[in-house]
């Protein structure tokens, strides 16, 4: 499996400048697309990933924000000074070093099997939102998932034992 990475830049301004009604904004360009709308925070939140968010993670908060809004002074001209920002780097983290989980070339869900597979004498069993072949991989239900997958196997195997 590989290992994919997803950030989050979020921006609080001084008002909505934007249409309070839209839940998004998408900006046709191949850096920053796609905005998350919380018009009652003032806030606008970008996601980015792959070689972009590797990319930022090398640069300062201050170069990040500034290359945003002049993507967003295209369509709103009239932007204001933001007042505050956060910008995660996952990638950097090293408790993290990324976001999820993700297929690269060349894994199947057949690796999410392996990945799964008991071993030990069938005494140690494998969950995690890397193992989840029965559903979607790389989130908070995939491990939630594989974790209810596993225990009914060890339930299942406990209760032929003792039958
Ligand atoms: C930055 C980020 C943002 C995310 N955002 C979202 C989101 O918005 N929505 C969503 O659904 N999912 C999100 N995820 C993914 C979600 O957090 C994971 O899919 C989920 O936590 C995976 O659960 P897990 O039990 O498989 O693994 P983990 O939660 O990683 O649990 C594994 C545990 O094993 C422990 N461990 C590791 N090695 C050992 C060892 N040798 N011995 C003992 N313990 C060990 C670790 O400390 C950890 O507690 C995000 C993940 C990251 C990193």
């Amino acid at each position: 499996m590989g290992f994919g990475l997803l950030n989050k830049i979020f921006i609080q301004f001084p008002l909505t400048f934007w249409d309070e009604k839209l839940d998004s904004i998408f900006i046709a360009s191949n850096r920053f697309c796609l905005f998350h709308c919380q018009p009652l925070d003032h806030m606008l939140i970008l996601f980015v990933c792959g070689n972009l968010a590797r990319e930022l993670e090398q640069q300062t908060d201050e170069e990040i924000i500034e290359q945003v809004l002049q993507r967003l002074k295209r369509i709103y001209p009239q932007i204001p000074k933001p007042i505050k920002w956060l910008v995660t780097r996952w990638g950097c983290d090293p408790f993290a070093y990324g976001s999820y989980s993700n297929f690269k070339t060349g894994a199947t869900y057949e690796t999410l099997k392996e990945l799964a597979r008991e071993c030990y004498d069938d005494r140690i069993y494998w969950a995690g939102e890397h193992t989840n072949y029965d559903g979607t991989i790389g989130c908070v239900d995939s491990a939630f998932e594989s974790g209810h997958r596993e225990a009914k196997r060890i339930y299942d195997k406990l209760n032929k034992i003792s039958s």
